[in-house]
């Protein structure tokens, strides 16, 4: 079962259009989709689609308290969201960074929220060793003090170069450079899931099936459903189902 997460990001504008969007998705054999719609309509989708698992695009890393316009881990938990995704390079390009990310994977662990960690360049770097340090920082930065085989089913790694997301349009990334990714997290024993995220459209996934994955992270095409059924036919039509 391959795992499709659809990032709407600030996306619909209205509470139908989220309804209309998930309507018009379709159900695919060996995909599952999870949503991370914005926080406004999560109870509401969360009680009317029972079977979609929805989780959310940020938290704060505290648990409550004076931080106006933050949400914590325990209140996207109370209303029925199992993951949470964490260090998107959208909120980086915000201000934040890897040690707050920390803090926040550490404060969503902690209560058993599933983690969507996205980590990845922020420039095209095309020689590996170099790129390997990069990864290798981000991954020491982001995860430090947490238990990566403890907690090893309740973290995902979402590979996600900045300069490859839909919104910095620079392109995809080469699929052998997923490649390294996912090897170099193998080598290093961690046994999470991994999914890619990036500008995945219907025209370049195909350039992903056969790499050992365990989903992708899907943004701007999961606001148009007839893309993102076809991206969802293609997984489920590739050959190689799980690894
Ligand atoms: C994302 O939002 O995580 C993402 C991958 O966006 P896009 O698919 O639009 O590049």
């Amino acid at each position: 079962m391959k795992i499709v997460i659809a990032n709407w990001k600030m996306n619909p504008l209205k509470f139908s259009d989220a309804e209309k969007l998930i309507n018009n998705y379709q159900i695919f054999k060996n995909v599952k989709v999870w949503i991370t719609p914005p926080n406004i309509f999560l109870l509401s989708l969360k009680n009317k689609f029972k079977k979609i698992i929805f989780g959310a695009q940020n938290i704060h890393f505290e648990e409550k308290g004076a931080y106006t316009g933050e949400i914590s881990a325990k209140m996207i938990k109370n209303i029925g969201a199992r993951f949470v995704i964490i260090n998107h390079s959208e909120r980086r390009k915000m201000g934040e960074n890897l040690e707050m990310a920390n803090k926040k994977i550490i404060s969503a662990l902690e209560i058993n929220l599933i983690t969507v960690v996205c980590l990845g360049e922020e420039k095209r770097i095309k020689n590996l060793s170099q790129l390997k340090n990069e990864w290798s920082k981000q991954l020491n930065l982001l995860f430090k003090e947490v238990n990566l085989i403890k907690n090893k089913n309740r973290i995902i790694i979402a590979y996600e170069p900045t300069w490859a997301i839909s919104t910095y349009g620079q392109g995809s990334v080469p699929r052998e450079i997923v490649y390294y990714f996912i090897n170099f997290l193998r080598e290093k024993n961690i046994q999470s899931k991994i999914i890619y995220g990036g500008s995945v459209f219907k025209e370049n996934i195909e350039n992903y099936l056969d790499l050992p994955l365990d989903g992708f992270l899907i943004g701007s095409q999961s606001l148009i459903p007839k893309n993102f059924n076809r991206i969802c036919s293609l997984i489920t039509s590739s050959k190689k189902q799980s690894f």
